[in-house]
């Protein structure tokens, strides 16, 4: 009966397309973060606030207060990624449907899912800790709400610990309490070869191409074998603890189905010394996430392209410090090209 009821719930949430990087869907947002504040009204939290957008809020609830109980703050998100492409659904992302056991929607899994079952975990086991829920709408497009809201109100979020209900199982049957996360340093780097464009028939072969000036470049800062060649990027770099690493060995963790059912690719890639849970939770990474310029368009053009920019990535890990990283990345940037190179830091959108 209540596994119904429970269903029905959740289902309810996740029929609202709450994509909060199409403007299209902006009143979704809206209907999203009022579903969480009057779950979080129903479950006995004072105090809820929309905080900061009209469209995106954060949704702030606070439980009653428990005399010296340690406060707990409860971190998730009501936004979701756009279901493009659409072909790719068995059954549509905003029509939740029961398959083998499983539920399957748009966000049942990120995060909607997990923000429901934190919600109904309290409401039941009623702990003896002061929650506060803070569930933001804008995870997938770059939390700039909830940045401006820790640096306006940092007193609100004080908490004894943080639980980010953000994130996956390690297995199937094994719930995980992740003790920490990797950081992220993201920026564009733009290569600029020459004033303007230029054609291939008048100037190809002697005038340099601003793509494969970028691609050389990128090729320089990575290596095939995995290792990222930013001079002094992993000499901070802390070795998780033996203990850690023996926790991890005791984990329903299998490489070759990691490869099959995961990533569905035709291997792993990586620093090979390093088990692969390793290279995913405690070494730091440098990621392509797009390139632009030149001509992508549909037919030919045969441009020489006089700029090309990528947009790439560092996860980073513990003593690891951004700013350090940042200077080290626009250092490489500088002497791995001859040409004209441009970095910026961007704080993803
Ligand atoms: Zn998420």
């Amino acid at each position: 009966m209540d596994q119904e009821r429970l269903l029905r719930e959740l289902s309810e949430f996740l029929r609202i397309p709450s994509v909060s990087t199409l403007p299209a869907h902006n009143q979704d947002c809206r209907a999203a973060a009022e579903w969480v504040a009057a779950e979080l009204r129903r479950i006995g939290c004072h105090d809820v606030a929309f905080l900061g957008s009209d469209t995106h809020p954060v949704v702030w609830g606070q439980g009653p207060e428990v005399a010296g109980a340690p406060t707990l703050l409860i971190y998730g998100h009501y936004d979701v990624q756009p279901p493009d492409p659409l072909a790719e659904w068995t059954t549509p992302p905003f029509e939740p449907a029961l398959r083998d056991g499983k539920l399957y929607a748009r966000g049942s899994a990120d995060d909607k899912g997990q923000v429901f079952c934190l919600l109904k975990a309290i409401n039941s086991a009623n702990p003896r800790v002061n929650f506060r829920f803070l569930i933001e709408g804008e995870e997938e497009y770059g939390s700039k709400v909830l940045f401006d809201l820790l640096k306006r109100e940092p007193q609100r979020v004080r908490a004894d610990a943080v639980l980010v209900a953000d994130m996956s199982y390690v297995a199937p049957g094994w719930p995980a309490v992740y003790t920490t996360l990797r950081g992220l340093c993201y920026a564009e780097i733009t290569l600029r070869t020459s004033k303007t464009d230029l054609h291939s028939g008048e100037y190809g072969g002697a005038a340099p191409n601003a793509h494969e000036e970028l691609a050389r470049l990128l090729g320089r800062l990575k290596g095939a074998d995995g290792k990222i060649n930013i001079p002094g990027f992993y000499s901070t770099v802390k070795r998780p603890s033996q203990s850690e690493l023996a926790a991890w060995k005791k984990l329903p963790f299998n490489e070759k189905d990691f490869l099959k059912q995961r990533v569905q690719g035709k291997g792993l890639v990586g620093l090979k010394q390093y088990s692969v849970l390793e290279r995913l939770w405690a070494l730091p990474t440098f990621e392509i996430h797009g390139i632009l310029g030149g001509f992508t368009g549909e037919g030919a053009k045969t441009v020489i392209p006089a700029e090309a920019t990528a947009k790439v990535s560092m996860r980073l890990v513990p003593n690891q410090k951004l700013a350090t990283v940042e200077r080290q990345l626009a250092a490489a940037v500088q002497r791995g090209s001859p040409w004209f190179p441009r970095w910026r830091r961007r704080v993803p959108r």
